[in-house]
């Protein structure tokens, strides 16, 4: 039997639990990785020197007095989408570059819009709860089709594409906007999709689904105004993040019957405070689980071990 010899391409130091695919990638590949899933704050401060890169989810937040203490440290890697708990800033100056995989649950975001516009349209969430509460009351759950109805994204990057691929294999009309639409016209045709204003998407769509990134400019993007123009039997789906609609304004066109209805994965605050919205009968609301799928969970630890290799490789 022929052993495997490797010259190690540097100490990886894995601080939170992630996905082990991603662990034995790094270990074939010659790095030499500590696992330490519980590690602490003071703890990591007194071994950071020994490692060239660091791997978090989102337990352990890399400061500035970590990244000072991390004199060998040449790159510090995030298993997930953002970067909130890495001092990205303080990494920079000190040369440590930064990586994540934010294409990672790119398709599990995707397939939960399609299961919330299934849940809008079929009332599921209510029909389970109906009969494990010992009713029978089919015929208050008449719901709607997704064949044939109009599908409004907003947001034509990873997730949007996808959801546009999937809502054609249900046979919806598909109306795309995005700042950057000319940009994206070839995939806005291969996906049969076609380019509107943001005004078209609000007023023509029978459902509403956001995935645009949280900025200053989108920060309430929807709100009193938009849900003004949007359909009364229209429904609006937010797995972005949640302060790209103003919630107040949600609650009121809820209640006013100016949208139909919601479904949410994310909130201004998570978990979410504002009881007067989570308790209405018309919103369908999820723990911000849009990632939260065993191949998305695989895919974020992969991406960055292969990104890890890319740039150990390089030198
Ligand atoms: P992406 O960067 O691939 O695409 C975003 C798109 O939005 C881009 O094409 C950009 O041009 C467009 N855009 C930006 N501002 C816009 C505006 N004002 N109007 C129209 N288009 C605009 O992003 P993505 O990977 O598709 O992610 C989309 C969102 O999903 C992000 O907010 C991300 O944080 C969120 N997300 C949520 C979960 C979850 O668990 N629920 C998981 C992953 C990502």
């Amino acid at each position: 039997m022929q052993l495997k010899s490797h010259s190690c391409l540097g100490r990886v130091l894995v601080c939170d639990s992630i996905h082990d695919e991603g662990i034995r990638i790094l270990e074939d590949s010659g790095f030499k990785v500590d696992f330490k899933p519980l590690i602490k704050a003071e703890e990591l401060i007194s071994e950071v020197s020994k490692y060239d890169a660091l791997v978090v989810r989102s337990r352990t937040r890399v400061t500035k007095p970590i990244l000072e203490a991390g004199e060998n440290l040449k790159v510090v890697a995030r298993a997930g989408v953002g970067l909130d708990n890495i001092d990205v800033e303080a990494a920079t100056k000190r040369g440590i570059i930064v990586i994540n995989s934010p294409e990672a649950p790119s398709n599990a975001v995707a397939e939960l819009v399609i299961g919330l516009m299934l849940s809008l349209a079929r009332k599921i969430p209510e029909a389970d709860a109906s009969v494990k509460q010992g009713e029978w009351i089919k015929n208050r759950l008449t719901g709607f089709e997704l064949k044939n109805k109009i599908l409004g994204i907003i947001g034509f990057g990873k997730i949007g594409y996808l959801v546009a691929k999937k809502a054609k294999a249900f046979d919806m009309r598909v109306l795309i906007h995005d700042v950057i639409i000319e940009e994206l016209m070839n995939q806005v045709r291969e996906v049969g999709g076609e380019a509107v204003s943001f005004e078209e998407v609000l007023s023509i769509s029978d459902f509403v689904t956001l995935h645009i990134p949280l900025t200053p400019d989108t920060r309430y993007l929807i709100g009193e105004k938009e849900f003004g123009k949007m359909k009364g039997s229209a429904y609006l789906i937010n797995t972005s993040r949640g302060a790209i609609v103003d919630e107040a304004a949600l609650v009121k066109a809820l209640k006013a019957g100016k949208i139909a209805g919601a479904a949410l994965d994310v909130y201004e605050e998570e978990p979410p405070k504002r009881k007067e919205l989570t308790e209405l009968k018309n919103v369908i609301c999820t723990p911000h689980i849009g990632a939260e799928t065993v191949e998305a969970q695989r895919a974020n630890s992969v991406i960055v071990a292969e990104k890890l290799i890319k740039l150990f490789k390089k030198g």
